[in-house]
């Protein structure tokens, strides 16, 4: 059974997906797959519209958004079922981290991106006869490619910030969540955004690889290394930019002076809400010897009390696509017999009908084990003793990812001085999970983890090209260094070197 299943269209038609919900596996209904012209006349479409969108002002662009964001607060149940139906997550997870999330990103940026893009006017320190203005200016059409595991939240987010910039869009979403995918479609039409700036291509990796392929000017990409490593090459050659959000290990590093209370429920909360199907779960824990014992009893007790299923109160849910649970198994299974102790869960949870994996802690791991080396993306904590903090910090920067961490100690100083040597394009002190949340904050990967950011002043510019005018100030017959050459010109422009840049009245004036 799978969540996503090809449909054998017959000759000559488009090809389907039928969808069913994975916590429970009742049907959800079948999508048409956009194929390779579909895909480059949606990209035409955007190309179209996007010069008169670009037009119109921040404020004007940003009521859009506005009115997008009331829809959404007067639809919320509905986007909510929606969600849920295909993710089989707890419903405070889909209204917490995707709609109330959206909300806040679509007036955010409404109401910042005037600010954040405005032009900059900078005098010169040397040449005082122009002035420079720094302009950010819309690519023209982007195409943003999606994963499953918080479906509407990572295809809205930067989809605001690129028409936000001044850009057209075209999304496509995960093959396993293409309802959540046109829930945007929908939210825009309720907002009266005009027609051809938000284009939908649903379909799987070859509807991605023809949006790749298309005639857009960027491509932000949110998902698997893998994938990702595809996109990076097709764009390579085709001289086209791209921001890539892949995958993350997160380390956690539980000091010896940790409020091991906050630490172990922050544990438990960052291993397995969304039932660890985060980029930026807790993927390995480092925690100091002298603590060890109080903080896995601690895991343990907060772990017995989470509710798994898909009726009622719930607190972790299903696995959203199938196939990830033959890695998550494969990893537990690596990790048991290369020596690892399974002290809760370690198998798919018997009880619920549909795909669901019992909130596992490890203990007794290593960096020889798949479940420290390799993202398990699923409800899996594997704890590891360590000596002291230097330790952890060593083992915490052994990874090929690099995208978020989190450090537990009650001195902020130390927690500051730790996060600092962490190699992650993120990291949180005392909380998890938080980054991509906070829209000021720039979000992104070191390592394997991806290239470029998403989210506040990183994010926009990322939409954007830069372009520097520079407007001459006085005018006058001719620069200095125009034609005619002379040998007079040159001996001025040694004495000029020679004042500027070799003595120190030239140092304060250049
Ligand atoms: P995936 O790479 O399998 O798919 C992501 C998207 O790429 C899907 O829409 C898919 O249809 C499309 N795609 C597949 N092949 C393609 C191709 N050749 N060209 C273009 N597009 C193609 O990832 P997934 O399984 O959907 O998502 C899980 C992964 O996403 C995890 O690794 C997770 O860590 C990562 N992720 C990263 C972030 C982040 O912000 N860094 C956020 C969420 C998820």
């Amino acid at each position: 059974m799978a969540v996503v299943e090809r449909v054998d269209a017959g000759a000559g038609s488009r090809r389907r997906l039928r969808l069913s919900n994975p916590a429970n596996l009742a049907p959800l209904g079948e999508v048409e797959v956009s194929t390779a012209e579909d895909v480059h006349a949606a990209v035409e479409r955007a190309r179209k519209a996007q010069p008169d969108w670009a037009e119109l002002s921040f404020d004007e662009r940003g009521r859009f958004m506005e009115r997008a964001m009331r829809a959404l607060v007067a639809r919320q149940d509905e986007f909510v079922d929606t969600i849920v139906s295909e993710t089989g997550k707890p419903a405070i997870e889909a209204l917490g981290a995707e709609v109330l999330t959206a909300c806040d990103v679509l007036q955010f940026y409404a109401k910042n991106t005037k600010r954040i893009l405005a032009d900059q006017t900078l005098h010169l320190h040397l040449v005082k006869t122009k002035r420079l203005r720094v302009v950010q200016r819309p690519l023209g059409v982007v195409g943003i490619i999606t994963p499953w595991n918080f479906p509407f939240i990572l295809a809205l987010n930067p989809t605001v910030q690129a028409l936000m910039a001044g850009n057209a869009v075209v999304l496509k979403p995960s093959e396993v969540t293409p309802f959540s995918g046109r829930l945007l479609e929908e939210l825009f039409r309720d907002a009266g955004l005009p027609d051809g700036v938000f284009n939908l291509a649903i379909g799987d990796g070859e509807t991605g690889a023809a949006l790749v392929e298309s005639p857009v000017d960027k491509i932000a990409f949110t998902g698997s290394v893998a994938t990702g490593r595809k996109v990076a090459e097709v764009c390579g050659r085709r001289l086209v930019r791209c921001t890539l959000e892949l995958g993350g290990k997160d380390p956690m590093i539980v000091c010896e002076d940790a409020n091991l209370e906050r630490a172990a429920r922050g544990a438990v909360f960052g291993a397995f809400a969304n039932a660890g199907q985060v980029c930026i779960s807790t993927e390995r824990v480092y925690v100091v010897d002298s603590v060890a014992d109080e903080f896995t009893r601690r895991v343990l007790q907060e772990t017995a009390a989470l509710r798994q299923g898909a009726l009622g109160e719930f607190d972790v849910g299903a696995i959203i696509w199938p196939e990830q649970l033959e890695i998550i198994e494969a990893h537990v299974t690596d990790a048991v017999e290369k020596g690892a102790r399974v002290l809760a869960g370690g198998r798919r949870n018997p009880e619920c009908e549909g795909f669901f994996y019992e909130p596992t802690v490890l203990t007794d791991v290593s960096h020889e084990m798949l479940v420290m080396r390799d993202e398990t993306f699923g409800p899996i904590l594997p704890i590891m003793r360590v000596r002291n903090e230097d330790e952890a910090l060593a083992l915490a920067n052994q990874s090929r990812y690099g995208l978020n961490a989190n450090v537990w100690t009650r001195n902020k100083r130390k927690g500051t001085r730790l996060a600092r040597a962490i190699e992650s394009g993120c990291v949180v002190v005392n909380d998890c999970m938080v980054s991509y949340g906070v829209t000021e904050s720039p979000f992104g990967g070191l390592k394997d983890s991806g290239i470029g950011r998403v989210n506040g002043r990183q994010g926009l510019e990322s939409y954007c090209h830069t372009q520097s005018i520079l407007i001459d100030r006085f005018g006058g017959r001719r620069e200095p260094i125009w034609y005619p050459y002379s040998a007079r010109k040159l001996g001025a422009m040694k004495r000029v070197l020679r004042v500027v840049w070799g003595t120190s009245l030239g140092k304060l004036l250049s």
